[in-house]
C-alpha cells in the first residue's frame, strides 16, 4: 500500500468541502474522493511531489492501525 510516512515526516492538511473542486483517488481504499468532499491532503515533507489525497475516515483509521491488536 501507498505509505506516505515511509518518506519521513508528512504534512497533513484538511481540505474543506468548498476547497475541493477536483476528483481525487484515495490510495487507501482506491475509491474516488468527489468534489465537495472534505478530506486530507497528505504531503511528505521531503517529497512534495508525492502528495496524496485521503478520505478522512481512511486516514484516521490508518493512524490507529496496529495499535489496536
Ligand atoms: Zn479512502
Amino acid at each position: 500500500m501507498d505509505d506516505p510516512e515511509a518518506f519521513g515526516d508528512v504534512d497533513v492538511r484538511f481540505l474543506q468541502p468548498y476547497q475541493v473542486t477536483k476528483t481525487y483517488l484515495c490510495p487507501n481504499c482506491n475509491r474516488e474522493i468527489l468534489p465537495g468532499t472534505g478530506h486530507y491532503a497528505v504531503v511528505p515533507v521531503d517529497a512534495p511531489d508525492l502528495r496524496r489525497h485521503w478520505h478522512r475516515g481512511c486516514w484516521d483509521g490508518r493512524k490507529t492501525r496496529g495499535a489496536r491488536r
